[in-house]
C-alpha cells in the first residue's frame, strides 16, 4: 500500500517518517463527493477489496510504524458508510502490530452515522479524527454534500458512547474565513468535547480548485494555538504547514493516548 504521504508528496515526510508516522487512504482512490479544495479523485466508487485490511497491516508492520493515521474516500455508496471496513482495518492493524497506535480520520457517515458508530463498538482507534474544514458560512461552497452540526454531532456521539477515546479534528485557512469565525469553530468544538484540534493554511492544489483568500500570518496562528489552550483543547497543531496528521503522535502523547 502507498502511504498519502508519499502520494501528496507531503512536505513533512521527512519528518513524519523519520517519527515512525504515516497517513494510508483505505476504500479506493474515487470519493463519492466533490469538495473544490480537494485533490482526490471522484466518481462511481470500486467495489470494496476484501484484501486490503491485512494488505495495510502488512505494510504498516513491514514499515514498523508507531502511529499511523488511516483515512478514506467519501462512500455514500455503502450502507455503513463503510465503517465496518475500518473496523476490520484496526483489527487487522492489531494483530500483526498491537504496539501501534491508531487514529482514524474518518468521512462524516451522513444518514448512516448511529449505525457507524456502532460498528466502532467492536473495535475502537486510539484517536477519532474527523474534520470540520471550515466555517459553517462556507460550507455550502467548500462541503457541498457536508453538514457542519452533523459533523459536530458525529464527534460529540461519538465521544458519548466512547469516552476513554480522544477526539480531533481540523480546519484549513485561506478560503475566506475571518479569525472571530475560526475561533466561533474552535468554541463549537469545544462545546461537542473534541480535545485535539488542527489549523493549518489551505493551499490550492490546481487551477480548478478553490483560490487561496489570504495566507496567514505566523502571528495570527500563534493567536490560535494561544486560544485553543485558553478553551482547554489537550493539544492544538496550529501553522502554515500543519496537516490534519502533522505531530499526530505528539498530539496523541499529549492528549495521554501513548
Ligand atoms: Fe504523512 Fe500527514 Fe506527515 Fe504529511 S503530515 S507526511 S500526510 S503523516
Ligand atoms: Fe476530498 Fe473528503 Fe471531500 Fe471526498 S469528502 S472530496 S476525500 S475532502
Amino acid at each position: 500500500m502507498v502511504t498519502v504521504c508519499e502520494e501528496a508528496s507531503c512536505p513533512n515526510i521527512g519528518e513524519c517518517f523519520g517519527r515512525g508516522t504515516a497517513t494510508f487512504m483505505i476504500m479506493g482512490d474515487k470519493c463519492t463527493r466533490r469538495c473544490p479544495f480537494c485533490d482526490v479523485g471522484h466518481g462511481r466508487p470500486d467495489p470494496l477489496d476484501v484484501n486490503e485490511p491485512s494488505n495495510l497491516a502488512k505494510s504498516i508492520a513491514a514499515m514498523k510504524l508507531r502511529y499511523v493515521v488511516i483515512t478514506s474516500v467519501d462512500r455514500d455508496d455503502l450502507r455503513d458508510g463503510g465503517a465496518q471496513h475500518y473496523v476490520d482495518c484496526i483489527n487487522e492493524i492489531r494483530e500483526r502490530s498491537p504496539q501501534t497506535t491508531i487514529e482514524v480520520l474518518v468521512p462524516d457517515f451522513r444518514g448512516r452515522l448511529e449505525k457507524a458508530l456502532d460498528i466502532f463498538a467492536k473495535s475502537l482507534p486510539d484517536v477519532l479524527n474527523h474534520n470540520l474544514e471550515t466555517v459553517p458560512r462556507l460550507y455550502r461552497q467548500a462541503r457541498p454534500g457536508a453538514d457542519y452540526m452533523h459533523s459536530l454531532k458525529l464527534l460529540k456521539d461519538f465521544k458519548a458512547m466512547y469516552p476513554s477515546i480522544p477526539t480531533k479534528s481540523g480546519l484549513m485557512v485561506g478560503l475566506g474565513e475571518t479569525d472571530e469565525e475560526i475561533l466561533q469553530v474552535m468554541r463549537d468544538m469545544r462545546e461537542h468535547d473534541i480535545e485535539m484540534l488542527t489549523i493549518g493554511q489551505y493551499l490550492q492544489p490546481s487551477d480548478h480548485h478553490l483560490p487561496v483568500l489570504r495566507y496567514v500570518h505566523p502571528d495570527t496562528f500563534k493567536m490560535y494555538e494561544e486560544e485553543a489552550y485558553k478553551m482547554g483543547f489537550s493539544h492544538a497543531a496550529v501553522g502554515a504547514m500543519v496537516r490534519s496528521s502533522y505531530h499526530a503522535d505528539q498530539q496523541a502523547h499529549n492528549a495521554g493516548v501513548e
